[in-house]
């Protein structure tokens, strides 16, 4: 039989088409926009999202997953897909031999795909403009890419870089990295080495209002309505709509308790006055995690707010305290609105004391996604 859901998300791709617009604007029209869609589209279903991607005519799309990239080809996704630095040059090779365009690293990968393929294969080329993790860094890259375009069958499409911030105090470091980048392709192309892609603006670069000479830039966090940046109101972050539109469980179960009694679960002994709890089959099983030390996790029931009493593996219970009549079988809100009442995903990650990012990312592929389209729109805006 099947079991209902005990968790549910739904996304709102209406919102998503408005981040894509804003961001088509930032950056202008002159520059193709590459989706990042990794880590299961930041959490929101890699799937859905990337087909209303495709539908709203981005450019192409970029994962560090070559299972995800099998994935969306299974599920009609023809646009490019670019994998960010993902594995060894073995497992590159793969995802070269499946059509999916692969980012080098470095020479001995580059010489291992050029050495199999028969026919000129697209790939980009990785430069390290000061973030210190994958990619040619800058000093070096000139020697790189020289040898780089002297292997055989490589079609070398696009050269990228990757320059991200999470504090608007290095707004000017990255200012600088652009410029150095913009400096290095300028004497690439001077030199005859041509590129159809260049990119290295992220979110924060295009929220911050940076500016580059690329013809792309490659988004993620902004798609979704997230901020990719630590401190809130350091950047103007207003005009993002948040995708993750809600999230819903219901009661399965509700028991009131007697003054004296105990609700060890909720580490409530000797009850000084009756009480009412009710009980959801969502916990962590599902992604949710207890409040840390200090702060308060709320959902909503019935348009109003219910505290969160205690997460366990596969149960959350939550005080029913002052509402009448609530029964099994009621909805329950974790995110978004119910009525006037909101529970946001940044007061969802304050309570579990990490940013909001990472609390999709422990929320992420462990539940059904309905998308909901532009038109469907009911609630707030
Ligand atoms: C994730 C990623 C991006 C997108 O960054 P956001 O901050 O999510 O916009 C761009 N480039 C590379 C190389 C990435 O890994």
């Amino acid at each position: 039989m099947n079991q209902p859901a005990a968790v549910c998300a739904e996304i709102d791709l209406g919102a998503l088409a408005s981040n894509v617009r804003l961001m088509q604007q930032i950056a202008g029209s002159d520059k193709q926009l590459i989706a990042s869609i990794k880590a299961n589209a930041y959490g929101h279903g890699v799937v859905p999202i990337a087909q209303a991607l495709q539908d709203l005519k981005v450019d192409a799309l970029a994962t560090g997953s070559l299972k995800e990239a099998q994935l969306l080809r299974q599920h009609g996704i023809v646009l490019p897909i670019l994998l960010f630095a993902f594995a060894d040059s073995e497992l590159t090779m793969r995802a070269v031999t499946e059509g999916f365009i692969p980012t080098l690293t470095h020479l001995q990968m580059a010489e291992a795909i050029s050495g199999v393929v028969k026919n000129p294969t697209s790939v980009y080329l990785k430069i390290d403009a000061g973030l210190g993790r994958l990619g040619e860094p800058l000093d070096s890259a000139r020697q790189w890419v020289e040898k780089i375009f002297q292997l055989p069958n490589l079609r070398i499409e696009g050269i990228y870089t990757h320059v991200p911030f999470a504090d608007s105090k290095q707004r000017d470091w990255a200012a600088q990295r652009l410029q150095a980048f913009d400096q290095f392709v300028a004497e690439l192309k001077n030199a005859g080495y041509q590129f159809s892609v260049t990119q290295a603006m992220a979110s924060c670069c295009l929220l911050a209002r940076l500016q580059d000479h690329c013809n792309a830039v490659c988004v993620g966090h902004a798609l979704y309505g997230l901020s990719p940046f630590s401190s809130p109101g350091s950047v103007d972050v207003s005009q993002l709509r948040p995708v993750m539109k809600n999230l819903k469980s219901r009661i399965i179960h509700t028991s009131h308790h007697a003054e004296g009694s105990d609700i060890a679960v909720g580490g409530l002994y000797g009850l000084k006055r009756p009480r009412t709890i009710g009980v959801l089959p969502t916990g962590m099983a599902h992604g949710l995690c207890k409040p840390v030390e200090g702060k308060v996790m709320a959902v909503l029931i019935r348009g109003r707010k219910a505290k969160v009493l205690s997460v366990s593996l596969e149960h959350t219970t939550v005080d029913l305290d002052g509402m009448e009549g609530v029964s099994p079988g009621d909805p329950v809100t974790l995110l978004g609105y119910d009525g006037d009442e909101e529970i946001t995903l940044s007061s969802i990650a304050t309570a579990w004391g990490i940013q909001p990012l990472e609390a999709l990312m422990r929320l992420s592929g462990r539940f059904p996604i309905r998308s909901m389209d532009a038109t469907e729109e009911s609630g707030r805006i």
